[in-house]
């Protein structure tokens, strides 16, 4: 019921509403310029990755991995040009 109002809402002022596959793409465990997973337990509210060392707003990161997964650009989900294959 909520879902949808919220697509209604979006689309009624010409917005575009897509869902994330969240058990996927874990967007509160995920780095969003890098997309390596990273376990965290909820009191942790600071994303900092030790594999490409960005460092955000444990909220303000999951809002960016769902907008990048959104655009395709997420690296490890296969859309990103990081993933595509050297030629
Ligand atoms: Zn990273």
């Amino acid at each position: 019921m909520l879902k949808s109002t919220i697509k209604y809402k979006v689309e009624q002022i010409g917005g575009v509403f897509v869902e994330v596959p969240t058990k996927k793409v874990k967007p509160s465990q995920t780095c969003p310029p890098c997309g390596y997973q990273h376990k965290k337990t909820l009191d942790i509210r600071v994303h900092e990755c030790g594999v490409c060392g960005y460092v955000q707003d444990r909220d303000v990161a999951a809002a960016e991995v769902m907008l990048y997964w959104s655009k395709g650009t997420l690296p490890g989900f296969g859309t990103s040009r990081a993933n595509a294959p050297l030629r």
